[in-house]
């Protein structure tokens, strides 16, 4: 039986790129960089994903990648890459500005509360997660929330992990369910830890990564399906 949910938040719960194009959209026009297009934001997706990537393998810190991804973003469309730091400040505080929550997703953690402990386990600024979950009443959702940078180590590592378990306390893994959009961090990390794992691939992607996957779902109200399953088993 499914006695703790631990949920990814951006992509997962709250639909992050819109708050990332709006966020953008916004900042372009306060530091007079242009217009953003849509096709500069789905370049800007892109170098961002691969950027986190880096971080989950351990090959840059999370510094260098917040500011990193700006500057090569900037470079590759000729504008300044010397405000990517200024830029990537301003950044984490507008993204807490727009909150769009993917179909079902605040219904089904509604539905769950007081039933399963819920967990959110994200790899984000503690600056832009704070004020997210604050701006969304997700925080009044969550049992716990352990945000990376607080934790001191990133999703998929062990050590993320063992720091949950030891705060959330006697939970076998069994009893344990991760719900998330990336297979390298989310589906890895609950690998990782022994626990179930559930993708959440609203756009259908290819599975393109050797990892683990128990139950994968494109809405989110199906994760009370997922655990009724796993409850079976
Ligand atoms: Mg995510």
């Amino acid at each position: 039986m499914i006695k703790a949910v631990l949920w990814d938040v951006d992509g997962t719960i709250l639909n992050f790129l819109v708050a990332e194009a709006a966020a953008i959209r916004k900042l372009f026009a306060e530091f007079h960089l242009g217009t953003c297009t849509d096709e500069m934001l789905g370049q800007y997706s892109a170098i961002n994903v691969r950027y986190w990537q880096m971080l989950e393998r351990g090959e840059m810190t999370k510094p260098q990648i917040l500011v990193g991804r700006f500057a090569e973003f900037f470079a590759a469309n000729g504008l300044p890459a010397d405000v990517a730091e200024a830029f990537n400040a301003a950044y984490q505080i507008r993204l807490g500005d727009t909150i769009c929550f993917y179909d079902h997703a605040e219904q089904t953690l509604k539905a769950l509360q007081g039933k399963v402990l819920q967990c959110a386990v994200t790899n984000g600024t503690k600056l832009a997660q704070t004020r997210k979950l604050a701006a969304s009443g997700l925080n009044e959702l969550f049992d716990y929330i352990f945000i990376s940078e607080e934790v001191g180590a990133e999703k998929p590592a062990i050590a993320f992990f063992d720091r949950v378990f030891r705060e959330i306390g006697s939970f076998h893994q069994n009893e344990v369910l991760i719900v998330g959009d990336s297979l390298t961090s989310d589906m890895r990390g609950g690998e990782n830890a022994g626990i179930h794992t559930c993708w959440f691939n609203p756009y259908h992607k290819t599975k393109d990564v050797d990892v683990r996957v128990d139950a994968e779902i494109d809405d989110i109200a199906a994760v009370t399906d997922v655990m009724r399953r796993l409850a079976d088993v």
